[in-house]
Order: structure tokens, then sequence, then C-alpha cells
């Protein structure tokens, strides 16, 4: 399986980061070896003394399929999720600096913390859905899915002209503002409404 994830989905996070509001999906990838599930503890790396949650609505692909068209892309996901797209800032910015690819600011093993995954039935409408991430406790990142610059539907359409997806591959659909520093001893609690779906340790 592959992770597909979306930079700068919402504009006040892109804004946070003085980067443009982008016309165009802003796409990159993480290995399978960046999961990490059943909140098991995420073990900070040495490489980097900047690393930042961004906590996202995850889609988990049905089936799969390439060239699907924005009017049937709602066919291929049933589930949702919360992940968090761990990014080591320090690497990323020397990266973004010299033009170079993102893969050692966001690929690296345990980068994508996943949540269990629910179905989509659930939820009356997939763009009015609040997620949020509480760091020891206190709320540093609010979403809601009505403020994502390009819906869910766009983001398959899109990413399977350039990659067929698979069933069980995911898409982290970006990260509203908010973002910050982990440091160890860190609790991260992700809320998808009100049900708590990550809820893990920082070592
Ligand atoms: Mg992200």
């Amino acid at each position: 399986m592959k992770i597909i994830a979306i930079g700068r989905n919402y504009a006040e996070h892109a804004k946070e980061l003085n980067n443009p509001v982008p016309t165009v999906p802003v796409i990159f990838l993480k290995p399978d070896t960046a999961i990490l599930k059943d909140n098991k503890p995420f073990y900070h790396p040495e490489f980097s003394n900047d690393i930042h949650h961004e906590i996202e609505l995850v889609l988990k692909i049905s089936k799969e399929g390439k060239h699907i068209s924005e009017k049937f892309a709602s066919n291929y996901f049933d589930e949702v999720g919360l992940g968090v797209d761990f990014t080591a800032r320090d690497i990323q910015q020397k990266h973004k600096e010299k033009g170079l690819p993102w893969e050692l600011a966001k690929a690296f093993d345990n980068s994508a913390p996943v949540s269990q995954f629910i179905s989509k039935a659930n939820f009356t409408n997939l763009y009015d859905l609040n997620f949020r991430l509480d760091v020891n406790g206190h709320t540093v990142q609010k979403g809601n899915t009505s403020n994502l610059l390009f819906s869910f539907e766009y983001i398959i359409s899109f990413v399977s002209r350039y990659f067929t997806l698979k069933k069980g591959d995911l898409i982290f659909t970006g990260t509203p503002q908010g973002v910050g520093k982990i440091t160890s001893g860190d609790r991260l609690a992700g809320y998808l409404e009100d049900q708590k779906l990550l809820d893990f340790e920082i070592r």
C-alpha cells in the first residue's frame, strides 16, 4: 500500500508557513513503513530538532482505480479516519530553499500515525466534519472539512491520473492551521467530531 498526501489544502495553514495558496494540489508520498498504528508511541528520531504535528483527515481507498472522474470518485472510499503527517520542518525548510524533494522530511519511519477507520455512512455531511488535535490536553489544531481547498473527489480524480489507486491506500487530505513542534513526553490526542481516535505518546 501507499500513502498519498496533500500539502497546503487549507488556506490558513499555507499562510502560517508563508506558502502561497496553491492553484493545483501539492502531492507527496510516504511509504508503508511510515504507518504507525494502534496508538503506539512515536519515538522522536535524532535527525531533526523540529518535528511538527499535522493532524489530517484520512481517506481509505476501497477499490482499485485509475483516471477516476470526479463524478464517481466518492465510490472509491468507504471509510475515513485521522492521521498525523509528522514533518521534520527543519529538514523540509532546507530542502525547500534548495528546491530538493521532501522525502527525508516527510516519509521517515513512523511519520504517519493513523487511527482506526470509520464508515463514512456514519456522517451526514463529509464536508462539515470537525477534527482537532490536543497536545497535553490543550487544543492546538482545529479544522473543519468545509475549509478544504480541494475536495476529496477532486483529489482522488487528480492523483489517479498519475498513480493507480489500490484498495487500502491512504490519502492524507491536508492539515489546518496550528502546526507545531513535538517534544518527548508529549501526549497527542486526535478527535473526529467528539470521538477520540488517536491517543499516543511521543517518546
Ligand atoms: Mg500535511
